[in-house]
């Protein structure tokens, strides 16, 4: 889905003034918020309501709308700093909750009255092969996870200086607005619901307080585990802000092309190639399995395209019960590079084929027929 142009999402000109897209922002908040509504144009509104904030701010944003002006959605990461698009409509509050405080529900509020924010899902890609599928693995992933930093000990106060409480909301991180006669609980603006300012933000971690850096995690791949099911590992995501809680992990999942094997659900196939003079006489021939080699007996007269059914030789899938089967396609082999004796041999086999008739060709009959009647 491409996405729409921040201005035209907004209905405000290139040039808009912070007062226009406020004003342009308040109206659509007002018409897609989910409190107005419900049902079956919820789904819908949620959507609207979500793409105008985040188009109101990155406009809002004066370096942000730069880059915006400049390299289009490419120039900006919504995702970057907003702690968590979709969960609650918590920014919202934070915009215009002394305006729209008393009509809209807020966001959920942790320790101190601060907002709080789940942090975001990430997904892993995991290539494994048919094989590891088929058995389980224990694999181990590198992960990106969020460290306090050293040179501010988490504070995200550049060291020999400190954070003070914001004196606005003397550290509580939220502030009671009166409104007639309600009284309600916002987000504190100033700090932004932190509780705190930081005057000198510590230089490594930009005053966030942490750091991004790697941790290796066990992750244990169910025996059975199908291409594009996804593994979830729960709190190894984003951390949270504010004390929110941590997003998921999804690892998914796979499974590089195999050899020999094709997998349809908990079955598998595989073509067998077989002599046309093994597929005529009938014979033991061999057949790979996920477990090892295994014989099948194939009847004289044997037909390319034949398949024979291995019971219990699949795979058994995470939810089943059985493991599934293997199926042998039969792909019979004309024989090549043959030397003058091998030809005289086949000529010879030809001539005594053709004076038995149709009767060696269980198919030859009915194709001549077929034939005759299309040509006529
Ligand atoms: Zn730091
Ligand atoms: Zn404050």
């Amino acid at each position: 889905m491409s996405k729409r142009d921040y201005y035209e999402v907004l209905g405000v000109a290139k040039n808009a003034s912070d007062d226009e897209l406020k004003k342009a922002y308040r109206k659509l908040a007002m018409k897609y918020h989910p409190d107005r509504n419900q049902g079956d144009k919820s789904k819908e509104a949620e959507e609207k309501f979500k793409e105008a904030k985040e188009a109101y701010e990155m406009l809002s944003d004066s370096q942000k709308r730069a880059a915006y002006d400049q390299y289009g959605h490419a120039g900006v990461d919504p995702n970057r700093g907003m702690g968590g698009m979709g969960e609650g409509f918590g920014g919202f509050a934070e915009a215009f909750g002394d305006i729209f405080g008393d009509m809209f529900s807020q966001g959920r509020r942790g320790g101190g009255g601060r907002q709080v924010y789940r942090g975001n899902d990430l997904s892993y890609a995991m290539e494994i092969t048919l094989e590891e599928a088929a058995k389980g693995k224990d694999a181990q992933i590198r992960i990106p996870s969020w460290d306090n930093c050293d040179t501010c000990h988490g504070s995200g106060a550049k060291p020999g200086t400190s954070a003070k409480t914001c004196s606005t909301c003397n550290g509580m991180g939220s502030v009671q607005m009166r409104q007639g006669f309600f009284s309600v609980q916002q987000t504190c603006p100033h700090c932004r619901g932190t509780g705190k300012i930081i005057p000198e933000p510590c230089i490594s971690c930009g005053g966030q307080g942490k750091v991004k850096r790697q941790k290796t995690l066990e992750v244990k791949i169910p025996a059975g585990i199908d291409d594009g099911m996804r593994i979830r590992s729960a709190g190894n995501g984003e951390p949270g802000t504010n004390g929110g809680p941590a997003g998921d992990l999804y690892i998914e999942i796979r499974i590089r092309d195999h050899d020999i094997f094709e997998r349809d659900g908990d079955d598998l196939h595989c073509n067998v190639p077989v002599s046309f003079i093994t597929a005529a006489l009938g014979g033991e021939i061999e057949v790979p399995t996920l477990a090892g080699k295994a014989a099948i007996d194939i009847p004289e007269g044997t037909q390319a395209g034949k398949q024979f059914r291995l019971r219990g030789k699949g795979i058994k899938g995470i939810r089943s019960s059985y493991p599934g089967d293997l199926y042998c396609h039969i792909v019979v082999e004309t024989p090549v590079k043959l030397t003058e004796h091998q030809r005289k041999l086949l000529k010879e086999l030809d001539e005594s084929l053709k004076k038995g008739g149709a009767k060696h060709s269980p198919s030859g009959e009915g194709w001549t027929d077929r034939l005759k009647s299309f040509f006529s």
